[in-house]
């Protein structure tokens, strides 16, 4: 059988809520949803880090991030590793880079394994953003997310068409500053959006974190929401007023990321290839869009720790499935192998999904989801968000969460007393939203004294032993 092609769409910080295909309503993807329309919806797909850096790197390795060595924003991929890009070149692939890469820069972090690489520097910037294309600096006129298609596009167009390819198209947006492109700067004018239901959460039953995080509505800043907070209003109205501004713009962004989506499957089914192509679409973590009270990302709590993930691959997928299996970022190079007929190499941690997509459920597959967020806030390396480090297990129906303190340096947060270890637990069935840490009841004592055991099971397993 030939080997299909991958073409893998990422975009950062794209929350599942704001898919329609998702069912939300707060927006709509019609490009995007095609997607799921034609083939599946992953209802249960997590990271195993939510932010950026350490989620790219597991994307490319197949590993954790204990193993990949990619831990926090801080750290650079040392480009000698194996990545599944690589080995896709190596089996004959032409592979493809553009867009977002935050994975460092220079000798030793460049993108290696692809024949064509066209980054962002760093974050890189929404308007007539610098490239750089193999190493080479350049500046583009126009809008990121049009030009990252357009150089998409482009290659695409001069490959070998003899041969399988594997492009990676990485959206910088719809990450902050949200900045979105001219034709859609008045998208939503006339609308309000509703509020989520935990719009005004106030940790009363978390543990400090929850509390110290400083992601809330309120601390967006002036240059997040590009204007001065109206005078007169009362606090709650300025949240409100903030989270309208900030909504607007991040949907908006994504006005042109589901465009975007719109040319690379025209392009394709122009090209006659759309259904020897296996499409994903996916970001690189989940986003707060008010929930909790919150924007961004990082803690293990659903709405930043869930990825959207929707595939497209009509030859071995049923139009419109959705699946509710255990799903994971390390899941994604070791499916991308055995689509080209690569073996996968022992060190990659993850599983190939394959036989999810074909509508299997293999009788050993995970029950259980480990995360590790590192990042933590320390003199050297002040961390904006203060979301204390912490690892924990979901299953089925509980989470547990650890904010650990070990090997930590905690000086930055002496002023109100260093930070101690502390747990959260939640039912998931009766609290979906995460509500009610019942960490402390005594009616789960027997379920917490088994996640425990499990938290300590798929750590040895995976070998996270800091
Ligand atoms: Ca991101």
């Amino acid at each position: 059988m030939k080997q299909p092609n991958i073409v893998f769409i990422m975009s950062d910080d794209h929350a599942y809520q704001a898919m329609s295909c998702y069912g939300h309503g707060l927006n709509e993807t019609p490009h995007i949803d095609r997607i799921a329309k034609e083939g599946i919806r992953f209802d249960r797909c997590y990271c195993t880090n939510s932010i950026c850096t350490p989620s790219r790197a597991t994307i490319l390795t197949g590993q954790y991030n204990h193993t990949n060595g990619v831990r926090t924003l801080h750290d650079s991929l040392d480009n000698t590793r194996q990545t599944f890009p690589k080995l896709l070149q190596k089996a004959g692939y032409q592979t493809a880079i553009v867009g977002k890469w935050h994975l460092g820069h220079g000798e030793k972090h460049d993108p290696t394994g692809f024949d064509y690489w066209n980054v962002l520097p760093g974050q890189g910037l929404y308007h007539n953003p610098v490239f750089y294309e193999m190493g080479k600096e350049v500046q583009y006129k126009g809008y990121a997310t049009d030009l990252i298609t357009e150089k998409s596009i482009e290659w695409m167009e001069q490959r070998d068409k003899e041969k399988p390819f594997l492009l990676m198209c990485h959206h910088k947006a719809p990450h902050r500053p949200w900045e979105p492109a001219d034709k859609y700067k008045n998208l939503y004018d006339d609308i309000e959006f509703p509020y989520p239901d935990t719009f005004d959460d106030d940790y009363s039953t978390r543990g400090r974190a929850a509390h110290k995080a400083k992601m809330r509505i309120e601390d967006l800043k002036e240059k997040d929401v590009k204007a001065k907070t109206p005078a007169g209003l009362t606090l709650a109205e300025e949240k409100r007023w903030k989270y309208q501004r900030y909504i607007k713009d991040y949907l908006r962004c994504i006005a042109s990321v589901d465009d975007s989506v719109g040319e690379i499957l025209g392009y394709l089914e122009k090209e006659g290839i759309i259904d020897n192509t296996l499409i994903i679409y996916t970001s690189d973590q989940g986003f707060y869009l008010g929930e909790h009270g919150w924007f961004d990302k990082r803690f293990m709590y659903e709405e930043s720790f869930r990825m959207p993930f929707i595939v497209r691959y009509p030859k071995e997928i049923s139009a419109g499935s959705i699946s509710t299996d255990f799903v994971m970022n390390v899941d994604f190079a070791p499916t991308f192998l055995e689509y080209a007929g690569i073996s996968i190499p022992e060190d990659m941690q993850g599983e190939s999904i394959r036989p999810l997509l074909q509508g299997e459920l293999p009788t050993d597959w995970r029950k259980t989801i480990y995360y590790r967020y590192w990042e933590c806030d320390t003199p050297e390396q002040p961390s904006e968000h203060n979301v204390f480090p912490h690892y924990g297990v979901r299953t089925d129906r509980y989470k547990l969460i650890y904010y650990y303190t070990h090997g930590l340096d905690l000086s930055v947060n002496q002023e109100d007393g260093p930070i101690a270890p502390e747990w959260e637990f939640y039912d998931l069935e009766k609290d979906p939203a995460e509500l009610n840490n019942v960490y402390g009841n005594p009616g789960y004592s027997q379920e917490i004294q088994s996640l425990k055991e499990e938290l300590e099971r798929i750590r040895q397993e995976i070998g996270d032993h800091e």
